[in-house]
């Protein structure tokens, strides 16, 4: 992040870095009205510690989130900072530990409810090339038929199965599963994913949306790459959010 922020010496400076990003995320997301009561989860990658992850403290909103309050815990959800007083829910990082497990560009996930996203997720067809940022996506997202609460083991051989090699897996009446990277990486394609979502549902509540051809589409997607910095796949856009939390108040930082 643009500030260097001080370090809790509790952590390695890796996790405290992570710690204080993941904390960011979460504030970003309640500001962007995307969190869920107490429910969904952003979960991360320990980079320097094999098999550790962190997740948000079960029953904490999202604008609650600290750096300090994150859970580190294991790939089966086991909690391993032991002097953190809150619980983790394990029901709920089922899929997360799934994805963290098999594939090991999966640095960060994201998984929302969001009105848009999951309404496109429960409609006929799923995301439609209507908008700009629905042409981002165009042969980019994978769909999994809802089974009932993402929970049962069995499940997961399917969850894989269908995601094959996208990184976005559309949950059919459920809502999506965004992996990134980084989670500046994670961000930036949850970003434009709830964009295309909500205009689409715009678009769709006043009649019949012009459909972009395949030809446009192959172009769009083609040509996305002038606007990116290299290498730093949602950094700037990241970064930008943070100030704008750090003006709501600067409590994510502890
Ligand atoms: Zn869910």
């Amino acid at each position: 992040m643009a500030t260097q922020l001080k370090r809790n010496s509790k952590y390695s400076e890796a996790e405290w870095t992570a710690r204080q990003e993941l904390a960011a995320c979460y504030r970003i997301f309640a500001m962007m009205g995307w969190d869920e009561m107490i429910f969904n989860h952003i979960t991360v990658k320990l980079e320097d510690q094999e098999g550790a992850f962190l997740i948000n403290p079960y029953g904490m909103h999202f604008s609650e989130v600290t750096a300090s309050s994150l859970i580190k815990i294991d790939i089966d959800g086991n909690k391993l900072d032991e002097d953190n007083p809150w619980h983790v829910n394990k029901a709920g990082f089922v899929q997360h530990s799934l994805f963290h497990r098999v594939l090991p560009d999966a640095h960060a996930i994201i998984h929302t409810h969001t009105t848009a996203t999951m309404a496109v997720c429960g409609l006929e067809g799923g995301l439609q090339p209507t908008n700009f940022y629905a042409c981002n996506f165009m042969g980019q997202l994978a769909y999994h038929d809802f089974e009932g609460v993402t929970v049962r083991e069995e499940e997961g051989a399917r969850l894989i199965e269908h995601l094959g090699d996208k990184r976005i897996l559309m949950l059919r009446n459920h809502g999506p599963v965004v992996m990134g990277k980084s989670l500046s990486d994670a961000f930036i394609k949850y970003w434009a994913l709830q964009r295309a979502c909500e205009i689409q549902l715009a678009t769709m509540s006043m009649g019949k949306p012009i459909l972009v051809g395949e030809d446009v589409i192959k172009v769009h997607q083609r040509d996305l790459y002038m606007a990116a910095i290299p290498g730093q796949s949602g950094k700037a856009e990241f970064d930008a959010m943070v100030r704008k939390v750090d003006r709501i108040d600067t409590s994510w930082r502890d």
